[in-house]
């Protein structure tokens, strides 16, 4: 099929929850993906900080094939020692924590939220304005976003929501009734936002006073996208609970729930669960993800190319008036703008490269961690046209 064919026919049968860019992806090779007309291009999303490898990596292939071959699911009743490698390896980057294996962001959102409550037996929430932690009524709800969840209403009760970064409205909205707060080290869908370290280090101590616990939702974040294993490496952060799902499967849906050895004893047998979580074929394809990030060193290339690529943006702000900021860390990169950025994703479409816009006015590039300086290089080039087509439009307008 074409994409043409394949668009025109989506409405009729799928439910209209997306708004989508006009191609359909067809396949892909590292970080190029391809489309069903055979355009090419390159992919500085990689579908939303997923596809940390690229796609079609050989390692991630050569484990789909061989745990395949062997068993795909076979339920939570059953032990399986794919789920205990993963979680070793989890406890060796997070040390002195215990795991529970769901599918997805949202889940493992909704499950901390669960433990938070069912350790501390207390109910209140606390979560930032500007973030996202999923789409399930609970996480729609810690979500700091009325859009998302107003048209949802009865929401669940308990859920409070306070500036990101402002620490007095934290200290003056934390009482006795708060099981946890709730935040994303740097917000992703928010626009690519984050605070200072003093910050999240006044966060633990409330946490800490108040014995309130601190989950960080690393879901976006996490494995390497923020030039870290985990972006609380940033600020040197200790959180109870931390939450991962997008970049732990290389691309196969995973999310988990990654707690302090203490707070994991919250969960006692029948307090939670999930048919899929956890699957060995799962775990399996994590393992390799993991691995494959450790042993080619991509944290490391998250780090200097991150550095590299907002270092070259950064030229740009100098030359377009309508950029007013280049943030992030890694290869979690904003490109804030005056203007909204939707038309301009369609531009590097249009050329070939694979971008999003966020938050209405933020370009968001969280390529794939195997990304090569020449990528990024005819990426800029490419951008500077763009930037320049559209300062061009401006002053001919006026
Ligand atoms: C994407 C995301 C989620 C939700 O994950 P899903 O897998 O879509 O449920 C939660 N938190 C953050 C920070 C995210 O970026």
């Amino acid at each position: 099929m074409k994409n043409e064919e394949i668009i025109e026919n989506y409405p009729k049968y799928m439910m209209n929850t997306y708004t989508r860019q006009p191609i359909a992806i067809s396949h892909g090779k590292g970080v190029k993906v391809w489309d069903n007309d055979g355009n090419e291009y390159i992919d500085l999303f990689a579908g939303i900080a997923v596809n940390n490898l690229g796609h079609a990596h050989p390692n991630i292939l050569k484990t789909l094939r061989e745990q395949g071959e062997k068993v795909v699911h076979c339920s939570n009743i059953y032990y399986n020692e794919n789920q205990l490698k993963l979680a070793k390896l989890l406890n060796e980057l997070i040390p002195n924590t215990k795991v529970f294996f769901a599918n997805s962001g949202a889940e493992a959102n909704e499950g901390a939220i669960k433990l938070a409550r069912k350790y501390t037996k207390k109910t209140e929430i606390i979560s930032a304005k500007n973030s996202f932690h999923g789409r399930t009524l609970a996480t729609v709800t810690a979500t700091g976003q009325p859009k998302y969840s107003e048209p949802f209403k009865p929401l669940p009760s308990g859920f409070k929501h306070v500036t990101f970064g402002d620490i007095d409205e934290l200290k003056n909205t934390v009482n006795d009734k708060t099981a946890a707060i709730i935040l994303e080290v740097v917000q992703g869908e928010g626009g690519i936002i984050t605070s200072d370290e003093s910050y999240f280090k006044e966060v633990e101590k409330i946490c800490k006073e108040n014995k309130t616990l601190l989950i960080l939702d690393e879901v976006q974040t996490g494995f390497g996208r923020c030039g870290k294993m985990f972006a609380s490496e940033l600020y040197n952060l200790k959180p109870d609970v931390t939450t991962v799902a997008k970049g732990i499967g290389g691309g196969f849906p995973m999310g988990a729930i990654i707690a302090n050895e203490k707070v994991a004893e919250g969960f006692q047998p029948g307090d939670h669960g999930t048919t899929f979580g956890g699957t060995p074929l799962a775990c399996a394809v994590a393992i390799a993800s993991i691995n494959t990030i450790l042993d080619e060193n991509l944290i490391e290339n998250s780090e200097n190319l991150g550095k590299y690529f907002k270092k070259e943006l950064l030229k740009l702000k100098d030359k377009y008036c309508f950029i007013k900021d280049i943030r992030g860390y890694g290869l979690m990169i904003g490109v804030e703008l005056d203007i909204t950025c939707f038309n301009i994703v369609d531009k590097a479409r249009k050329k070939g490269f694979l971008i999003n816009c966020t938050a209405k006015n933020v370009i968001r590039l969280t390529p794939p961690l195997i990304v090569k300086k020449e990528e990024i290089d005819i990426f800029i080039k490419t951008i500077d046209e763009i930037f320049l087509e559209i300062s061009d439009q401006s002053i001919e307008g006026d």
